[in-house]
């Protein structure tokens, strides 16, 4: 699909996305309660990737004091197991990724708590649920079934406002799509997102921006 009709189809799923009734979205929620196991945090428990928006890093650069490549690196791993490889030689990636410790585990869970709690992401705030088009789905999680309940308006609100920064993220990030952002290097990765490219190397099992642009 070319870039032009996806950006027109993401267009046409935020129209539906802004439109979403919270109320609908809600019934349609099963029941859950949070039994605060912290399985999605870490890495033994399967794939535990969280990734980030701009904005959403720069919340966390803000409340804790860090550089971007403090929290976040770039997701390279695509489903299979491959990614775009420009004709200099640089890797191509689509979304930053939340970093892991050594075991897997996300960077910011210690003693089994959220340290950024107040400031996490869309992809926390909502787990283990999700919206695909304006259908609900949810991942893998010790809290479903939990306990009977009425319908939760506060995560259907939240799920509509993650999707339509999803969205948002996504027509912007084409809008500025430069495939040609490596030219003049080798090696590197580039980084696409709604501010535009970003070139990153590993350099002695450190990350490093070409430019600090951001
Ligand atoms: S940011 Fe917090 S809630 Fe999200 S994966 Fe990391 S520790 Fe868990």
């Amino acid at each position: 699909m070319s870039v032009p009709s996806e950006i027109r189809r993401f267009r046409k799923d935020l129209k539906e996305a802004r439109a979403a009734s919270p109320g609908e979205v809600a019934k349609r929620l099963p029941a859950f309660e949070c039994v605060r196991c912290a399985k999605c945090c870490r890495g033994a428990f399967g794939d535990n990737t969280v990734t980030a928006f701009p904005g959403e890093i720069r919340t966390i650069m803000a409340a804790i004091g860090r550089e971007w490549l403090d929290i976040v690196e770039p997701e390279v791993a695509a489903a299979d197991g491959g990614c775009d490889v420009d004709r200099y030689g640089n890797r191509h990636a689509f979304e930053w990724a939340l970093r892991k410790k050594p075991d897997g585990d996300c960077i910011f869970l210690e003693d089994g708590r959220c340290v950024v709690y107040e400031v996490r992401h869309w992809i926390c705030r909502t787990y283990p649920f999700y919206l695909d088009e304006i259908r609900t789905g949810h991942g893998e999680c010790d809290g479903l079934p939990g306990a009977e309940k009425s319908a939760d308006l506060a995560m259907a609100e939240a799920l509509i406002a993650r999707r339509v920064a999803e969205l948002e993220e996504s027509i912007a990030l084409l809008e500025r799509l430069d495939m040609e952002a490596g030219r003049g290097h080798s090696g590197a990765i580039v980084v696409h997102d709604s501010e535009g490219s970003r070139l990153v190397f590993e350099r002695g099992g450190r990350m490093t921006f070409h430019r600090k642009s951001r």
